[in-house]
């Protein structure tokens, strides 16, 4: 008798995500003339830029050469692309980083949620509380997380982020082995500054935790001051893995590419105490599991390291990041508490007169037929606020926003 994971049964047969498409719908039934405009799901809209389009024909028409066809490339990614990842996204940050610590993907959810396959089952996790889902769901899988109890898991350490604590997640009087960390923030679109981040790799370091940095939108970070790698913290190399997405940094969504970063200096312990590095478990796995991610998405994620397309991914964060502000200022003018949006494309808003977040969107969606993610799908932490996200055209953006407008006036 085949037996299948239990574990799978724990998770809640609910998905956020599908749960606002029916909602929305049901709504759309009732008010067929609606126009109903979303602000709620995190995908782009922007087209993608020139210089990847040119890079993905120009791929495409090697591919239907006997010289320039490509089978399957390197389970880690072409060097091609490594080497653009190292001499754009770290050199200049003062970051050295070798060749064989990248790992090129097909976007950063599936190894975010497979990365914990490199860790026992009885490790400790930690989350900030809201959080990017993946995380949570995917420990569940394995077992991990234990059992869960009015919307939290047993063996999950929580670290609350709220306004109360200026969304900065405190270090857990109990211990925690391994420490999900998400900056820029999906949902709240808040940041982490150096010194914060330096308290998580200090504590990593001194208690032999390890640090799983997801770094998806660190393309929308604007203020300088901000780190856009963990690895800009010295002793990161030796504690932590991160993530990278170019779905965010250049509407990568449906070509799907990004990569991970595994050091050569990280190492966990055996049960016996012996060091064991993490770089060759992770090429290990990727090699059995992944044949690498298409020639072509890579020659595309490739040019947008060319000055033309620095350039134009540029404009696009720039555009969103207009919608961004805009959006802070037209709802603080409201007289909504708003956090985010300044260096990352996710308001977070706190729900008006002790609201829960599915009845904010529900009045929202009825009132002003605009749709928001109720922040209580992103953790306990999340209720009493809701999502917005700026990834928008500027058309759909202002007139949301003059609706929200007209409606909360009334
Ligand atoms: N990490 C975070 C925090 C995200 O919000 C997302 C997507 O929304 C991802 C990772 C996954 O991105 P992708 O798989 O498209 O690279």
């Amino acid at each position: 008798m085949a037996l299948v994971n239990e574990h799978f049964l724990k998770l809640p047969n609910n998905y956020l995500f599908a749960d606002i498409a029916k909602k929305v719908n049901a709504f759309k039934v009732m008010h067929p003339k609606a126009d109903v405009i979303s602000m709620g799901i995190g995908d782009v809209t922007q087209p993608l830029c020139p210089a990847v389009i040119e890079a993905m024909h120009k791929a495409a028409d090697e591919m239907g050469t006997a010289e320039g066809f490509r089978g399957y490339g390197p389970e880690q990614g072409y060097d091609f692309l490594r080497e653009a990842i190292l001499k754009n996204d770290f050199l200049p940050r003062g970051i050295h980083l070798d060749i064989d610590e990248i790992f090129v993907n097909d976007g950063a959810k599936s190894d975010t949620g497979n990365i914990q396959e490199l860790i026992r089952w009885d490790n400790s996790i930690g989350v900030t509380d809201p959080i990017y889902p993946v995380y949570i769901d995917s420990n569940v899988m394995i077992g991990r997380a234990g059992t869960v109890e009015d919307g939290k898991w047993s063996n999950v350490i929580y670290m609350h982020c709220n306004a109360e604590n200026g969304f900065v997640p405190q270090i857990p009087k109990r211990r925690v082995d391994v420490i999900y960390l998400c900056y820029p923030n999906n949902p709240t679109g808040m940041v982490i500054t150096r010194e914060e981040l330096r308290k998580w790799v200090n504590y990593a370091l001194h208690n032999d935790a390890l640090i799983f940095y997801d770094a998806a939108y660190q393309a929308y970070i604007q203020d300088d001051s901000i780190p856009h790698s963990i690895y800009e913290i010295r002793g990161a190399r030796k504690c932590a893995i991160e993530f990278h997405s170019y779905s965010k940094t250049a509407g990568f969504t449906g070509i799907r590419c990004g990569y991970t970063v595994v050091p050569k200096d990280l190492t966990a312990a055996t049960l016996t105490g012996e060091r064991i590095a993490l770089n060759p478990l992770w090429y290990r796995r990727q090699c059995t599991k992944f044949n690498g991610t298409s020639y072509i998405s890579q020659r595309a994620a490739e040019a947008i390291y060319t000055p033309e397309g620095k350039q134009q991914v540029k404009a696009t964060i720039d555009y969103y990041m207009q919608n961004a502000k805009k959006m802070l200022t037209t709802l603080r003018s409201l007289g909504y508490e708003v956090y985010g949006g300044e260096n990352a494309p996710y308001i977070w808003m706190r729900v008006p007169d002790g609201n829960s977040s599915w009845q904010f969107f529900e009045n929202l969606l009825y009132g002003a037929n605009v749709v928001c993610t109720p922040g209580v799908g992103f953790g306990p932490a999340g209720e009493g606020y809701v999502r917005f996200t700026a990834f928008g055209s500027h058309e759909k953006t202002d007139e949301a926003l003059d609706r929200i407008t007209t409606w909360s006036k009334k």
